[in-house]
């Protein structure tokens, strides 16, 4: 009974006694569908526990990197409106100017 091929182990989560299946020593839960939710999702809690640093914490010379990014988006950007507004300014204008044209030639 004691042979690899044959082993039986009980469930981490519910404790029932299973049977392994050949290859499958390393096996924490029996073949219950809940259990094997639940060794998942608190595998990937421990992963998440483990891997914090990977969401909040990140190299000193990435987070320059992006500020460099982020800075050179905003100047580029601050061109981009004032051309835009410069540009329109001047449409604006023109489009008055071809208005108020109008009106005074209908008026005489
Ligand atoms: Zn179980």
């Amino acid at each position: 009974m004691n042979n690899k091929n044959n082993k039986i182990k009980y469930c981490k989560i519910c404790g029932n006694l299973f049977k392994l299946k050949p290859k499958a020593y390393k096996r924490l839960v029996c073949y219950n569908e809940n259990c094997i939710k639940e060794l998942r999702k608190e595998r990937t809690r421990q992963w998440r526990q483990k891997n914090k640093d990977y969401f909040t914490k990140k190299p000193s010379w990435i987070i320059e990197k992006w500020n460099e990014a982020k800075r050179k988006w905003r100047t580029e950007n601050k061109d981009y409106w004032k051309q835009w507004r410069k540009k329109n300014k001047e449409k604006y204008n023109e489009y008055i100017r071809n208005y108020r044209n109008r009106k005074r030639i209908t008026k005489s």
